[in-house]
């Protein structure tokens, strides 16, 4: 017990260090680009990112006229209703389609995490913590981002690690980890030291209110693109569940956005400058904690490996790939409601090579083990917690499955088909418009999109699809059920997470975006890919 508590004081300790220069550098330092980058010409863009966004707290919140700013937004600008957020839903990730006009999946990353089985090292890409730097240099170099196509003028962010090419990029990383961890006994302890407690802990709304005060500051130099996430109703329900503080935190969100707004005004900005009021992902409540390790060593005698949550002391990612050597597969948790599943092959003997190829749905349909052949996603599917599983079958077919329930994605020239073999996984025949697509025949992924959007799974063919087919993604993609968390016992400071995201359930997926572009007329869109806005946001600026 003592050795636990001492480890995780000495981990806080280095943690604060390492926060505090980070930021104190980040934050104070002089900016480069003050005076020295040419002047910003033709459109510019503010986009705020209010991570972990729910579609229905917001629109409730809404119509209860209790966000009179985001409101008047909608009025003016491009409210896009339901929109389709990135597959999956994790934050950095997420934000690639906005900055780039294309889906996340093609980016060169999978998630927050993932494991690259081509590397001999730093197999497992986690950009969480100081590894985070990983981002920018994993991600696909042929395709340029609104930063990078801004040329010499000056671009910020705050608190982004997706933004390549950016000119100054400010963190709040100590304000944000002690507002995430104010309950905790370590923070209240800082909290509570006279004077400086103040000055050193923030709490959500404060962290929100000093993020947007450096935004403002940021804005005085007329950036060509501004990113700025807004961590806070993000943390709010990992940490504590849906609590009605978040929507108390979200009417302080739109008065903080409010007063962006008017500071764009007093600025002269307000001809030239758009505003992207977006999210990365939604979230979902979770009662239980699940270890999957677990299950497989007790059912099938194989081990997994899970590696650390956050790296805080180092920025290397070097784990050397013979150190897999007696494990049979890497579980990689992402948004902590999906995960990866990275098997070994276990007909190769030799360890590099046994880790280098996805297998295929057949493969872990009949996977070896010292107990015999088993099948894996069978064995799954009958887990508590567990729900929606996909690997990919073949060149052109995704199979998909859900308790007992089965089907496949098949892919032929950019159109798409699904068939259920028995059940029907994604309860697509229960919702009038989308059973017509039920016709064992293609359809395009603009017409699937249409015609899901009401269900439980919008967007789930093209969004599934494209993503399981990627050579580089895991074996097996597995989301909870509603409730169930993939992470027990796996966060910082806390251990088990009361909220999450990740997965492809309609709480996570489907999320409002705000589009305003001045002097455009107002619109609504009933549906819209975050792509698409990012597509919009690319035209805006550059043509
Ligand atoms: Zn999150």
């Amino acid at each position: 017990m003592l050795k636990k508590t001492s480890l995780i004081f000495f981990i806080s300790f280095c943690l604060f260090i390492c926060l505090l220069t980070t930021v104190s550098y980040s934050v104070n330092k002089p900016s480069l680009y003050n005076n020295t980058h040419p002047v910003t010409t033709g459109n510019t863009i503010s986009i705020l990112l209010l991570d972990g966004l729910s579609q229905s707290i917001f629109e409730q919140n809404l119509q209860a006229n209790k966000l009179p700013n985001l409101k008047k937004l909608i009025q003016s600008g491009t409210y896009v209703k339901n929109g389709i957020g990135a597959f999956p839903s994790m934050t950095g990730y997420a934000f690639y389609p906005f900055i780039t006009g294309k889906d996340a999946s093609t980016s060169g990353i999978y998630g927050l995490r993932w494991f690259d089985r081509n590397l001999d090292k730093g197999n497992l890409r986690n950009y969480v913590g100081r590894t985070n730097i990983h981002m920018n240099r994993d991600i696909n170099p042929q395709q340029k981002n609104i930063f990078e196509l801004s040329g010499d003028q000056y671009t910020c962010s705050i608190n982004s690690y997706m933004n390549k090419g950016v000119k100054e990029s400010a963190l709040t990383g100590w304000r944000h980890t002690t507002s995430k961890f104010k309950h905790t006994p370590l923070f209240r302890f800082l909290a509570a030291i006279p004077y400086f407690g103040k000055r050193i802990t923030a709490d959500f709304f404060e962290h929100e209110t000093y993020a947007m005060d450096l935004a403002k500051k940021q804005l005085e130099q007329n950036p060509k693109v501004q990113w700025v996430t807004l961590p806070s109703l993000d943390a709010m329900n990992h940490i504590h569940g849906t609590t009605a503080n978040y929507a108390t935190l979200l009417t302080h969100i739109d008065s903080l956005i409010g007063n962006f707004v008017q500071t764009i005004d007093n600025l002269g900005q307000s001809d030239t400058r758009a505003i992207a009021i977006i999210t990365d992902h939604g979230i979902s409540d979770v009662h239980q904690n699940i270890d999957l390790r677990k299950n497989f060593k007790q059912g099938l005698g194989l081990a997994l490996k899970r590696g650390v949550s956050v790296h805080l002391l180092t920025d290397a990612l070097e784990t050397p790939l013979e150190e897999f050597e007696n494990k049979d597969g890497y579980f990689v948790i992402n948004g902590n409601l999906s995960a990866y599943l990275y098997m070994r092959n276990p007909i190769e003997k030799d360890t590099k090579l046994s880790w280098r190829k996805k297998l295929l749905s057949p493969q872990l349909q009949a996977y070896s083990t010292a107990k015999g052949d088993r099948n894996l996603l069978h064995f799954l599917a009958q887990q508590e917690g567990i729900g929606l599983l996909a690997a990919q079958q073949n060149d052109s077919t995704i199979w998909i499955q859900l308790d007992d329930q089965t089907a496949t994605i098949t892919n032929f020239k950019n159109s798409y088909v699904y068939m259920p073999i028995s059940g029907d996984p994604l309860g697509y025949s229960n919702d009038t418009l989308a059973s017509k697509l039920l016709d064992n025949q293609f359809h395009s992924a603009d017409t699937w999109l249409a015609h899901t959007i009401q269900t439980d799974y919008p967007d789930a063919i093209y969004r599934l699809y494209e993503l399981m087919s990627k050579p580089d993604v895991g074996d097996l993609l597995i989301c909870s059920k509603k409730g169930y968390d993939l992470a027990a016992n796996y966060e910082l400071f806390v251990g088990n997470y009361k909220g999450g995201h990740g997965g492809l359930h309609k709480d996570l997926l489907k999320v409002p975006y705000i589009l305003y572009l001045p002097n455009q007329a107002s619109k609504q869109l009933e549906f819209a890919r975050s792509e698409e806005v990012g597509e919009m946001i690319m035209a805006y600026l550059f043509n």
